[in-house]
């Protein structure tokens, strides 16, 4: 079957589909967490004794006695058999950013031949995988290949369902024989307790009595695209690279506004259920859905939870959506650029930090100016952005998201806070050296007797901003859809951690000054915070022109647009300081990380390049010819007849082939380039030339897919994917 049928034959089988079973929905309380090892199942298991050691481990991160730790594996055991799982895995996540897993059965056979199930404290606390071809940077080498998962009691174990069968999972961290984290739990953590440490300082100098452990916490809105399984299997663009590498605009795009919040379509419907119910059996707290902005675009959002467990749910939510995608038919596309020209998709880290005696101290209650503590953590981060923005776009920084950043559809790849009206008010009086009240919130009235008046927030949105404050958490808008929420959350919990440290070296001083009086000397503190780092402060419209050149001109902050860019930022003396510093990452650990992300986005760029020269050769190369052939047929049957035909198009035809092709042969001896004197000029190479030689075999190509006939066309159309469901 030649392409072009091939994609006649998707519309049709997409025309013809038979639609999912569906299923009857279940009662919310019959399935939530039905497949998660709860403290509640773990309570009716275990000893009364056994019960508080691991509670307290859960709560607190006291460790837990190898004895107890043997009860647990034994109780974990008997309820995953119960659940049908006869295998276990630790899970855990590479630096690629990925999840790893590998499976064992609890089958043992004895000498006469029986089997019999074990699991032991020491398997569950312990795993040995041959981690060897795990990314790890120049911590392993593979002749010393030793990698450990270790279990992390503080976020729950899983039963995993899949058609015939279900595993018992074990969230886990993962480090080398020296104890260095080949992952990303082992620095959130380790981020966490860094910056407990230095609130809880911060706190007591506040005069609180009671300061429980602190923890951050983490809510992810995720957006993706579907795409009709016919179509994606035609484009191996989408299958290997997850996003279209050529592909004509459609005449119909996203400018209508009619997609956001429109009605979603039946069809997906049906598959966001069937993902929130497989998210409720997990223990995942699903919560928000609408369609995006772009045509075919949709967004999920979980509740918020703590920044560990919210991490390792992020993950497993990926991957429920692109399975259960799989069931209904469609493709999900995680990519944060799948189409040019259409939104592409990020994921939204909102992040807090609080505990169980102070809350949420990111709150700021009704009256913030006289909320000390608010303002002192508010503070705090403004002094962590402005610091460390060049760390906050590294951890965000991947050859997908670069297509996203700074191109006006997110926010740009400067980085800035946004406080809204109120906080910021305050802050510019702070900076005065005077604290006093700001405009509160009123009262919406609208005058309609059947529309009761609600309170307006204090603060509007900003959407144009990386890193905006919404109320009671900062919302890190321009994180990528296809990454893990751990960078991140492990970068702002530590940049807190520095500035608090700070605040609390500082405070003392002050404190001593006023006699312990506390108003003056958190305004002193804040004020010369202020003073250093209120340039990071932005109101304004994140995305026109005269931000990015006051942002660099005039505030010195930093225009980062490309990963090649942003990556060396993680070798930076000042980011090396803070991480070693906090005890979140050594020095070895954190350069191991420039080299797995640097080498991520050198690979990525190859395979697109790949594809580019792949497709554009055996696919669109061809097709321009048989169409060609097609017109020179035609033309000389009508010079038979004495008529003769316009022969612009495949003029056009054969001018715009050859170009393509010529571009693609500049475009192969590039990517045959190899004598690079180091990590970051191969980074640049990549994205400057690498990447320009794609776009100019695109734009050869894209001008094709306009001229040929449309039945000679080989690859699905984004009119065919953006809007056949
Ligand atoms: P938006 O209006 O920004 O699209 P959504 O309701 O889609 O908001 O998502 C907001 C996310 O922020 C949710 O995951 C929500 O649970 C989370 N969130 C709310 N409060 C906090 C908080 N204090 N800390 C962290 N995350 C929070
Ligand atoms: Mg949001």
């Amino acid at each position: 079957m030649s392409g072009s049928e091939s994609r006649a034959q998707a519309v049709h089988q997409i025309t013809n589909r038979e639609p999912t079973a569906v299923k009857k929905p279940k009662s919310l309380e019959k399935i939530w967490a039905t497949d998660v090892f709860t403290l509640v199942k773990m309570e009716e298991a275990l000893s009364k004794k056994a019960y508080k050691s691991v509670k307290k481990t859960v709560e607190t991160g006291a460790p837990l006695d190898p004895a107890t730790a043997d009860i647990v594996a034994a109780a974990m055991k008997d309820w995953a058999m119960s659940k049908g799982a006869n295998y276990f895995s630790h899970i855990f996540y590479p630096m690629t950013g990925a999840s790893a897993e590998k499976h064992d059965g609890f089958i043992i056979s004895d000498a006469s031949g029986k089997a019999i199930t074990e699991f032991t404290g020491s398997l569950l606390i312990k795993g040995e995988p041959d981690g060897s071809s795990f990314p790890n940077g120049s911590i392993r080498m593979t002749n010393a290949a030793r990698g450990y998962t270790a279990w992390d009691p503080t976020s729950p174990a899983y039963i995993m369902q899949t058609d015939n069968g279900a595993t018992l999972c074990i969230p886990s961290v993962f480090v080398s024989w020296t104890g260095e984290s080949l992952d990303k739990k082992v620095p959130l953590l380790r981020s966490n307790a860094a910056m407990n440490e230095a609130a809880q300082k911060v706190l007591k100098l506040m005069g609180e009595k009671e300061v429980a452990t602190l923890n951050s916490s983490c809510g992810a809105e995720q957006e993706y695209f579907l795409v009709d399984t016919n179509f994606a299997n035609l484009r191996p663009d989408l299958l290997l690279a997850g996003r279209t590498l050529f592909g004509a605009p459609s005449a119909k795009g996203q400018e209508f506004d009619d997609h956001y919040f429109g009605a979603i379509p039946e069809r997906v419907q049906v598959f966001m259920q069937d993902v929130e119910e497989r998210l409720y059996r997990l223990g995942i707290p699903a919560k928000t859905r609408h369609n995006e902005v772009a045509p075919g675009q949709f967004e999920i959002a979980p509740y918020f939870e703590a920044a560990n467990v919210a991490a390792d749910h992020q993950q497993l939510l990926m991957t429920v959506l692109k399975n259960t995608a799989k069931k209904h038919g469609f493709t999900c596309l995680l990519h944060e650029k799948p189409f040019a020209g259409i939104n592409g998709s990020g994921k939204h880290v909102n992040w807090s930090v609080g505990n169980a005696t102070q809350g949420n101290l990111l709150d700021p209650g009704k009256t913030p100016h006289e909320n000390l503590n608010f303002l002192l953590f508010c503070g705090a981060v403004i002094r962590g952005v402005h610091l460390f923005g060049p760390l906050l776009r590294a951890v965000i920084a991947s050859a997908g998201n670069d297509h996203r950043l700074g191109a006006n559809e997110a926010p740009p790849a400067i980085l800035s806070v946004y406080l809204g009206s109120q906080i910021e008010e305050i802050f510019d009086k702070i900076k005065e050296g005077e604290i006093s009240g700001s405009s509160e919130s009123e009262i919406m009235d609208l005058g309609l007797s059947q529309i009761l008046p609600f309170a307006r927030d204090a603060g509007d949105r900003n959407r144009t901003s990386p890193f905006a404050f919404t109320g009671n958490r900062f919302e890190f808008r321009a994180v990528g859809s296809e990454q893990s929420v751990t960078g991140p959350l492990i970068a702002m919990n530590t940049m807190l951690a520095d500035s608090l440290n700070w605040i609390a070296t500082e405070l003392e001083k002050e404190l001593e000054k006023s006699d312990g009086e506390q108003t003056p000397a958190v305004i002193a503190v804040l004020k010369k915070l202020m003073s250093e780092h209120g340039n990071a402060v932005f109101g304004g419209d994140g995305y026109s022109e005269e931000w990015h050149k006051m942002a660099v001109d005039e505030r010195g902050l930093k225009n980062i647009p490309t990963t090649a860019d942003a990556l060396p930022a993680l070798k930076s003396p000042e980011v090396i300081k803070l991480f070693e510093e906090t005890g979140v990452l050594s020095p070895r650990e954190l350069e191991s990380r420039f080299e797995v992300y640097a080498e991520q986005y050198i690979l990525s760029i190859a395979v697109e390049a790949k594809l580019v020269i792949d497709i554009a050769k055996t696919q669109i190369y061809p097709a321009a010819m048989r169409y060609l052939s097609d017109l020179a047929m035609a033309s000389a049957s009508m010079a038979d007849m004495d008529i003769e035909l316009e022969n612009s198009t495949a003029k056009t035809v054969a001018a715009e082939a050859n170009a393509m092709m010529a571009a693609v042969n500049e475009l192969s001896d590039a990517l045959g380039k190899e004598d690079f004197a180091s990590e970051e000029e191969h980074m640049q190479f990549c994205a400057n030339d690498i990447r320009s030689l794609m776009d100019k075999v695109r734009a050869h190509a894209d001008t094709l897919e306009a001229e040929l006939a449309d039945e000679a066309w080989p690859l699905p159309k984004y009119q065919e994917m953006l809007f056949i469901k």
